[in-house]
């Protein structure tokens, strides 16, 4: 008997699990509601090994001991990618709510892959994905899953554009299948035509880096049916380009094709009215990805998958096994069919959440003041004698350079700019020179933290 309680002593409540609960909690509301939250920076291996090795024990070293260990040590190596100078790559964002709700997902371990086991969490997890799709003007029965990120939300879409085309093909077992995408698309679909085995063709891009039909049909011609789908880039990762996807749409059905619209970071505009115009075709993707934990405010991780045939998704994904049958007989929706996996966190709440709590309209005038900004820096940097935009900014990337400045140059100011802690802001290329980008998603970032930026510049 007392063998058998010491051995369910960290997982029933009692006096010393009420504790850790509450040192946790503590912590996690406090770095929650932190006015001023740390930029931080990497530490080497050999730092973190001095601070912070020798926690794993036989005997435990205690929660007092082992959060100390991260507060001291793991955190401050931990960058904050919700700090408003945080400006690299595609930052995230996270709504309070969404961030706060993240905690009560985690309470509940909801297994968010069948509706058997979570038909709450799914049922607001899909009301979430109908909210999006009736944004970016697919029809009602629209519908997907969220997964981890943009990288298997395209894996996963592209894995459905197959089969469908299999499904199709008079010659299914034919060896080559090819994508076809821009040059300026996400790194994630080289990797996915990699894992998939197949081919992949980057079509030529206009001097305004934006795909169009007309590109896209020559890759047609020369392929035939080898191209199953076209992907669409809608704000591409490093300038925030929207592709012409309306011209492409229009190349069917003289062209068989899926048509995939990967918006990971810029779909998000789309809620913005004044910026739909910019989107025009996304309506008849028959597969997107948005990416939440990028600029619909959500925690890491979350990408929305929708399907404009999910059934069709479905007949590609979903997983069979004795086991699971029980699964399929009761009726309901099971996020595990419509994309690369089983298990899955139901990270689709804590934007739910955060949604319902704040409505659409903060969501609009959140992403509307990004895009503002963005307008308004590029301005400031075109008034600045010695930098220049490389391009007009299309949604909130701003991508500029300072005349006369060297890789090396912008290398030891960005260094810099990290170590005093004022922000992260990395060099970039474009065609081979150096340049440097804000990415801006963030909507407690100012005027004014930019143009301190530029001024460090001078
Ligand atoms: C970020 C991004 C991805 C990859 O998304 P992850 O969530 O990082 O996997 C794919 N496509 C575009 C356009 C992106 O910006």
């Amino acid at each position: 008997m007392a063998a058998r309680d010491e051995s369910a002593r960290m997982h029933e409540s009692s006096e010393e699990t009420e504790g850790i609960v509450d040192l946790v909690l503590d912590h996690a509301r406090g770095r929650i509601l932190a006015k001023d939250i740390p930029l931080n920076k990497p530490l080497t291996a050999q730092e973190l090994a001095r601070s912070a090795s020798g926690t794993i024990t036989e005997d435990g070293i205690g929660a007092r001991e082992a959060l100390s260990v991260f507060e001291r040590a793991l955190a401050p190596a931990c960058i904050s990618v919700d700090h408003p100078q945080y400006l690299s790559f595609i930052p995230g964002a996270p709504t309070k709510a969404a961030t706060a709700f993240d905690l009560a997902v985690s309470a509940a371990n909801i297994y968010g892959g069948s509706w058997l086991e979570a038909s709450g969490a799914a049922f607001a997890e899909n009301e979430v994905l109908a909210f999006l799709a009736h944004e970016f003007g697919l029809p009602a029965e629209a519908g997907g899953a969220f997964v981890q990120g943009g990288t298997l939300g395209n894996l996963s879409a592209l894995v459905a554009a197959r089969d469908a085309a299999k499904r199709k093909s008079t010659t299914p077992e034919r060896r080559r299948w090819r994508v076809v995408c821009s040059a300026e698309a996400h790194s994630s679909l080289l990797t996915a035509a990699k894992v998939m085995d197949v081919e992949i063709t980057l079509a030529p891009t206009g001097a305004d880096g934006k795909l169009t039909g007309q590109a896209v049909e020559q890759v047609l011609d020369q392929y035939g049916d080898e191209v199953f789908a076209v992907v669409t880039t809608a704000g591409s990762t490093n300038f925030g380009i929207v592709d012409d996807v309306a011209s492409i749409a229009r190349l069917r059905p003289a062209h068989d094709f899926w048509l995939h619209v990967d918006g990971a970071y810029g779909l998000s505009a789309m809620l913005v009215a004044e910026r739909r115009e910019l989107f025009r075709g996304v309506e008849q993707a028959d597969s997107l990805t948005v990416d939440p934990h990028k600029w619909l405010f959500a925690p890491f991780d979350a990408c929305a998958l929708l399907y404009r045939d999910p059934r069709s998704a479905r007949s590609a994904h979903a997983q069979d096994a004795e086991y699971l049958d029980t699964l399929d007989d009761t009726p309901g929706w099971n996020p595990a069919d419509y994309a690369i996996h089983l298990t899955r966190r139901a990270r689709g709440l804590p934007m739910w959440f955060s949604l319902a709590s704040h409505g659409a309209t903060a969501y609009r005038d959140a992403i509307a003041r990004c895009l503002g900004l963005a307008r308004e820096i590029a301005a400031e940097i075109t008034a600045r004698p010695h930098l220049s935009l490389v391009r007009d900014p299309e949604l909130s990337v701003v991508v500029f350079r300072r005349e006369g400045w060297t890789a090396a140059d912008y290398a030891v100011w960005s260094d810099r700019l990290l170590a005093d802690q004022i922000a992260l802001v990395v060099p970039s290329s474009h065609q081979g020179a150096p340049v440097t980008r804000f990415a801006i998603v963030n909507p407690t970032t100012t005027r004014e933290q930019l143009v301190a930026i530029l001024d460090t510049m001078n």
